[in-house]
């Protein structure tokens, strides 16, 4: 797992990069990439660019920080309801770990509860702590079932993710409306019934518009 970004430290430009980066501040290796690339970091226009790139993926990955099981404890409740709890079209940004670069688009989270339920606004919070990190989709799809089933143990979990990756879409290799889905099924959803019935939910449109 990835270490937390070091917030950068002023360091002198005589800084050896044959001794190891650990001296050097992010902000610096972002400057040193700008020059890489062909640029000149000196320039007006970049000159914040190293502090904001910095931040910025501090953020994009600040999911490594963050633990599935704090932020569903205190949100898990008893309750005899049996049908399928289904959260649909969760807005979800990520990162590929291959390029580095964002996908995004939706995630369907459904279950069916054997005697607990997670509180509704928890499930999209657990979709971006796992999504808030370098992630391939397919695992990304497994983390959130995962964490789900050893949360509650329900009768199943169903996770569908519709999205469109960059790293493809920059690259002309993925068509410009194409996407890519994933599934994992858990327990009951592995059932073709079950499974059937939580994919025409996603398909209908929500209740909220
Ligand atoms: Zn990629």
């Amino acid at each position: 797992m990835a270490q937390p970004m070091a917030m950068s430290k002023p360091v002198s430009k005589s800084a050896n990069m044959d001794e190891g980066l650990s001296e050097v501040s992010t902000e610096e290796i972002i400057r040193e990439l700008l020059s890489r690339l062909g640029e000149d970091p000196s320039r007006q226009g970049l000159l914040a660019t190293p502090s904001r790139v910095e931040k910025s993926l501090a953020h994009l990955t600040k999911g490594y920080n963050e633990d599935p099981t704090m932020i569903l404890r205190g949100a898990l409740f008893d309750e005899d309801y049996d049908e399928m709890v289904i959260v649909k079209d969760i807005e979800m940004f990520s990162l590929c770990e291959h390029h580095m670069l964002p996908f995004f688009g939706k995630v369907h989270v459904a279950y069916i509860p054997k005697g607990k339920v997670i509180g509704l606004s928890k499930i999209p919070r657990l979709v971006e702590v796992f999504a808030r990190r370098l992630q391939v989709q397919e695992r990304l799809t497994r983390q959130i079932a995962d964490a789900i089933q050893l949360a509650i143990q329900p009768q199943g979990v169903g996770v569908v993710i519709e999205a469109r990756h960059l790293c493809m879409m920059m690259r002309g290799i993925e068509k410009q409306h194409s996407s890519t889905v994933t599934s994992a099924m858990v327990g009951c959803f592995r059932q073709k019934e079950t499974r059937l019935e939580f994919l025409s939910l996603v398909r209908q449109p929500g209740a909220e518009g």
